[in-house]
Order: structure tokens, then C-alpha cells, then sequence
């Protein structure tokens, strides 16, 4: 059999412990014997970026902005037990972070769906997609504790060093503070994101906040994606057939639950956050989530949502059989593929990615699965693939497909 042609690279950032396993084994079984694959590779392992100073992290994202499509695989983000363990030279940041803050992306995230792993909410049909904006809010805030009577504002200096006042509070006792802000040009890239994201996918966007409270913060993110939408995406939108439309929070949760899904919720940092954890874990769980941050002008990294599933990996490393599952990474790669087709106008490499996916749910729907999803599906009897089995079940069904 032919192998499929690449004329672009890909980015492929490596990671950290049982995921790296996992990548490796991905690699040899389910795309190398398919594909001539071209990747232009950086070693985000943390052994690599310590040796590096974290330079690679840098570069990779870069890397990202050249040839527009990236696949990462989970890394780990260090804190002062990770410093111990791998005797680090700095506790550097976490790889995502970095990479974010110079693609100024949005990160949207999908369940993948499959027969057997039901829901918990019995009217979900389709995936929902949460589309969370990545900076700013309560994660980037000023907070004080206020000890006892005062008077608390908010100043803002301009330039010309004139003064702009609010009154916050006036407190009588003791209390908290908190001062948050976003940019407009933050909020205006989150919205061409969703946008750009909702015509790629086909799906209607919603996007829910609490203007009626907060009249001029969340007003503003309201009346930014509208001014965009009427300004720049209309017209296109009605041309693929889906909608856009902004509604409360709280109205957006409640239909969210009636709802059958298939469309992108949008979110501000916090509730993104927040409503991305209920999400994944109503439709069944986190090793079944995938991740792409979109950047503003086109570009694309593809990422399974969890992360090294580190007590996996020192069971492996002890020489015991491990069950993890590589799902969400399998399309981590698949997804990676086909953008890389879709933007090189790559038919077979597609086409590729669709076998890829098939096959990896098709292997699972015929009963053969990792431990996390027998525990918990429907389906009876199911085989508990140890990993490297469940990855060579999928290649024996590529082959025979
Ligand atoms: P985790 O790696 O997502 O794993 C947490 C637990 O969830 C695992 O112990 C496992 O439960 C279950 N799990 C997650 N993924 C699974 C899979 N594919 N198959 C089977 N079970 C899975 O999160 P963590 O343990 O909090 O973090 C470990 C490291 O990952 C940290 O160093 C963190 O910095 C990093 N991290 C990286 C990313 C990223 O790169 N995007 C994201 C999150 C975390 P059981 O042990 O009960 O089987
Ligand atoms: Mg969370």
C-alpha cells in the first residue's frame, strides 16, 4: 500500500510520562505505516525544556505561527515537587500558558462521542463544544482584604494624568476587594475565534454572559461580539446555515441541559473553566475530551484535555500493566492531520484522519476498551485492553478497513 504524501509539516511537540508513551505508540501503530509523515518535531518533554531554559517552548509555538497546525502531547507544568524530581534549574511555566500567550488563541474543547458511553444528561445527542476565552478576569485580578472601615474606588490615571473615580464601597468593618479587567483586543480576537471556529465546524455559536448585572464589563464582551458578528460574519453565516446568538448565563445553562447539543457555547474565562469541567464529565469523561487552541489569524494546535496521567506512568515505569486510555489523543493527532489536509488540499490525508477516527470508535463500540471506560459503560462484557493492546486493536482494524 501506497503511504499518504505530506506537502507541509506539522509541529509536533512531544510531552511528559505516560502520554509520552502513549505518543510513541500512536506514532509507530497508527500513523507511520499509513502516512510519510512529515512533522517538524520540538521536545517539550521537561528533561528538554529544562536543558533548553524553556527556549523550546518558545520556539515550538513559533513554529506554530510558520506552518499553522500543531499537535501537543500533555506536559507536565512544574511545581516544587517536579523541581525535586527531575532536579530542575528553574520551575518554568506551564508549557500551554506560554504557547497561548504568543498564539493569542481561544481553546476549544469537544467530548468525543461513542455508543456505549452514555451521557448523563439523557437529551445530549451531539457534542458540545465550550469555547473558553483565555485571558484576564478573575485569573489576572488585584485583590486586597480590608481590615476594617474605609473607603474603597477604582482609579483609572490616563495619560495626561487626569483622574476617572468609582465608588466601590464604603466599608463600615472589615471585608474583600477584588479589581478585574480584560482587553478589547482580547475580547475582540475571543470573538473572531468563535466566529472563524463556528463556520469551520458548521455549528451555531452561543455566547452567554451576565450584562444584565454587570452592565458595562460583560456588557461590553456583549456588544463586542454582536458589533463583529453584524460587521464581519453575517452574511456568512447565513450562507453555511448557522446562527449566532447571545443570551444570559443563565438562560444558556438551562439550555444547555434541554438541548441535544451539536453547537459551541462560549464562555468568558471563568465560567469556560467552570461549565468545561461539567460538560466533560456529563458526557462521561476527561480521557475523552479533546482540545485545539485557534488562534486569531488561522492557526491551529491539537491536544488531548487531560494531562500526563502521572500514577499511570510510574506503574509503567515499575514494569505493571497500565490501561490507559489514548483516545483523546488519537485525535489529537487525527484532527492535526485534517486541518493539515484540509489547508493543503489533501484529499487522502483527510480521508485518513476519518479512518482514524472510525476505527479508534469502532474497536471501542465492538467491546474492546481501556479500564476508565469499562468501568462505566453500557456495553456488557467489554475486554479491558491493556494500552499498547487497545492501540494495536485500532491498527488492526485500519488494516482490515
Ligand atoms: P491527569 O494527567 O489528567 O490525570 C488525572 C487522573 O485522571 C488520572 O490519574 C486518571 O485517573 C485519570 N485520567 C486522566 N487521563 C486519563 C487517560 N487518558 N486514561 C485513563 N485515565 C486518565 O491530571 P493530573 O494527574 O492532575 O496531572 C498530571 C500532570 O499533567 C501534571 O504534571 C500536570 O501539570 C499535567 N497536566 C498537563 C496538561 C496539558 O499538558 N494539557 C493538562 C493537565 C495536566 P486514575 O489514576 O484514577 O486512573
Ligand atoms: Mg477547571
Amino acid at each position: 500500500m501506497d503511504k499518504i504524501k505530506m506537502q507541509n509539516p506539522i509541529v509536533e511537540m512531544d510531552g511528559d510520562e505516560m502520554t509520552r508513551v502513549l505518543w510513541k505508540m500512536i506514532k509507530e501503530e497508527l500513523v507511520l505505516p499509513f502516512v510519510e509523515l512529515n512533522t517538524e518535531y520540538y521536545d517539550l518533554g521537561l528533561r528538554h525544556r529544562d536543558e533548553s531554559e524553556d527556549h523550546v517552548t518558545e520556539a515550538a509555538a513559533r513554529a506554530v505561527k510558520r506552518h499553522k497546525v500543531a499537535v501537543k502531547c500533555a506536559t507536565i507544568t512544574p511545581n516544587a515537587d517536579r523541581v525535586k524530581e527531575y532536579g530542575l534549574r528553574g520551575m518554568w511555566k506551564s508549557p500551554n500558558g506560554t504557547i497561548r500567550a504568543i498564539l493569542d488563541g481561544t481553546v476549544f474543547r469537544a467530548p468525543i462521542i461513542v455508543k456505549g458511553i452514555e451521557p448523563y444528561v439523557k437529551t445530549w445527542k451531539k457534542p458540545i463544544t465550550i469555547a473558553r476565552h483565555a485571558y484576564g478576569d478573575v485569573y489576572k485580578a488585584a485583590e486586597m482584604k480590608i481590615p476594617g472601615p474605609g473607603r474603597c474606588e477604582l482609579v483609572y490615571t490616563d495619560e495626561s494624568g487626569k483622574e476617572t473615580r468609582e465608588l466601590v464601597h464604603e466599608f463600615k468593618g472589615a471585608g474583600v476587594l477584588q479589581g478585574m479587567h480584560n482587553l478589547t483586543r482580547s475580547i475582540e480576537s475571543f470573538a473572531r475565534c468563535c466566529f472563524n471556529y463556528a463556520l469551520d465546524t458548521k455549528q451555531d455559536l452561543w455566547f452567554a454572559a451576565k450584562d444584565t448585572i454587570s452592565k458595562k464589563y460583560d456588557h461590553t464582551f456583549k456588544d463586542i461580539f454582536q458589533g463583529i458578528y453584524e460587521a464581519e460574519y453575517e452574511a456568512r453565516f447565513k450562507e453555511a446555515g448557522i446562527t449566532y446568538f447571545y443570551t444570559l448565563i443563565d438562560d444558556a445553562v438551562a439550555r444547555v441541559i434541554k438541548s441535544e447539543g451539536g453547537y459551541i457555547w462560549a464562555c468568558k474565562n471563568y465560567d469556560g473553566d467552570v461549565m468545561s469541567d461539567m460538560v466533560a464529565t456529563a458526557f462521561g469523561s476527561l480521557a475523552m475530551m479533546t482540545s485545539v487552541l485557534v488562534s486569531p489569524d488561522g492557526n491551529y494546535e491539537y491536544e488531548a484535555a487531560h494531562g500526563t496521567v502521572q500514577r499511570h506512568y510510574y506503574k509503567y515505569l515499575k514494569g505493571e500493566e497500565t490501561s490507559t486510555n489514548s483516545v483523546a489523543t488519537i485525535f489529537a493527532w487525527s484532527g492535526a492531520l485534517r486541518k493539515r489536509g484540509e489547508l493543503d488540499g489533501n484529499a487522502a490525508l483527510m480521508e485518513f484522519a476519518d479512518k482514524l477516527e472510525a476505527a479508534t470508535l469502532a474497536v471501542i463500540e465492538e467491546g474492546t476498551m481501556t479500564k476508565d471506560l469499562a468501568m462505566m459503560t453500557t456495553i456488557p462484557n467489554p475486554r479491558v485492553a491493556e494500552s499498547g493492546e487497545f492501540i494495536r486493536a485500532i491498527r488492526g482494524k485500519l488494516e482490515t478497513t
